[in-house]
């Protein structure tokens, strides 16, 4: 079925002509889609009825059925579950601090970079989520805060409010599915509809050196962060196995390009791992690393325990030495715990811990 989401502004034009429509009526839909959030035809109502039907009967706008979502302790996270029209199922999360009210969105059923430390990298790619399904992941937490009521439902936020922010680091790899998510930023990014500062939003590669040039080209100013995770290209290759192709003199010299043709900062993200990549002699390898570019940030995430993989988080007080190396080398850190680490928060867990019986139970009661 056809999902309205999918459609640019300009398409929605396009289709309304096909349907013998004017086509100012598409710019009509978009508005009612993008800006109000609307997911029912019946409530466009400066639709003829007899359109608001056909659409009604041809089109979908919401493909998104929560099948489950869990709180963390603090009320400062939401992570839901959702199914899709063909069953695939994709995570979401909403958080909650520095009074930003952030979403994190997923790009793809799956992904097919395989990092071993990765719930999500496990399972292999199913298939990339459509523009129509990405932009629905933040319109579905939108309507929640738009919502007036006394009650946060046990979240630690006031409502009536908006999505502040968007990191795009939920499931998937979104350089490996570009054009819809382009095209879903953009729609989000649209000052005309929901109108959410492209600087707030931060997408997360792990280094497609190709794509990430493309992306310095783009005129919208989002933030890029690159999943580092190992200083040496002999570490890499093991940690985030698209490293073999993209090695990191490769990936350095595209990121020295982009920062020159958007003069943005970088953000790197590296998961601490205990005896992996968490020494003092790795941590002024990644000082040296970083040397080409302008006032690069790192952020240390201690790793966040998969089942079924071998790998455990580093010590605080490892941590706490490698970010003092950081910092004496000139480089900006921040430490940075996944929250709800108690609700299986990590990227692709709560899918990976749906897929066990036990929680199946527990979701269809
Ligand atoms: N595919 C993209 C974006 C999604 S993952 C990427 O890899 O950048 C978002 C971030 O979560 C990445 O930095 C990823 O390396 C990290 N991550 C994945 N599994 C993790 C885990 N178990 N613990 C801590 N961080 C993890
Ligand atoms: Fe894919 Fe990112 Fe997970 Fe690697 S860390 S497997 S790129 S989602």
């Amino acid at each position: 079925m056809l999902n309205l989401l999918d459609l640019t502004r300009s398409q929605l034009r396009d289709l309304m002509r096909t349907w013998g429509q004017p086509a100012y009526r598409g710019d009509q839909i978009y508005q009612w889609l993008h800006k109000n959030l609307v997911t029912d035809p019946e409530h466009m109502t400066n639709l003829p009825k007899a359109l608001r039907q056909r659409l009604a009967a041809e089109a979908l706008i919401n493909p998104l059925e929560l099948l489950f979502q869990v709180d963390d302790a603090r009320g400062e996270t939401r992570k839901a579950l959702f199914r899709l029209p063909d069953g695939s199922t994709i995570e979401v999360v909403l958080m909650l601090y520095d009074k930003r009210r952030t979403v994190c969105i997923s790009t793809q059923v799956g992904c097919g970079i395989g990092c071993p430390f990765c719930a999500t990298g496990m399972g292999g790619l199913t298939r990339n989520l459509s523009p129509g399904e990405i932009i629905a992941q933040v319109h579905w937490f939108e309507r929640w805060l738009r919502q007036e009521s006394p009650d946060s439902e046990g979240l630690a936020v006031q409502r009536p409010s908006r999505v502040t922010n968007i990191v795009v680091m939920g499931m998937g790899e979104p350089l490996a599915n570009y054009d819809a998510t382009m095209q879903a930023l953009r729609a989000l990014a649209d000052p005309e509809t929901f109108a959410l500062s492209a600087r707030n939003i931060t997408l997360s590669t792990v280094g497609l050196v190709p794509k990430i040039l493309r992306l310095a080209q783009e005129d919208l100013p989002i933030r890029l962060a690159v999943s580092l995770h190992a200083p040496t290209d002999r570490l890499r290759n093991k940690l985030v196995p698209i490293n073999k192709r993209y090695h990191l003199p490769k990936l350095m010299d595209a990121l020295v390009r982009y920062q020159e043709a958007t003069r943005r900062r970088v953000t790197f993200e590296y998961a601490m791992m205990q005896g992996i990549n968490d020494s003092a002699e790795q941590a002024h390898l990644l000082v040296d690393l970083l040397a080409p570019l302008h006032r690069p940030h790192v952020n240390l995430i201690p790793l966040n325990p998969t089942p079924g993989s071998p790998y455990q988080p580093s010590s605080p007080a490892m941590i706490r030495r490698f970010q003092q190396i950081l910092e004496a080398g000139g480089i900006t850190t921040t430490v940075r715990l996944r929250r709800g680490v108690e609700i299986s928060a990590g990227c692709g867990q709560l899918r990976q811990a749906a897929q066990q019986p036990d929680v199946l139970q527990f979701i269809h009661g």
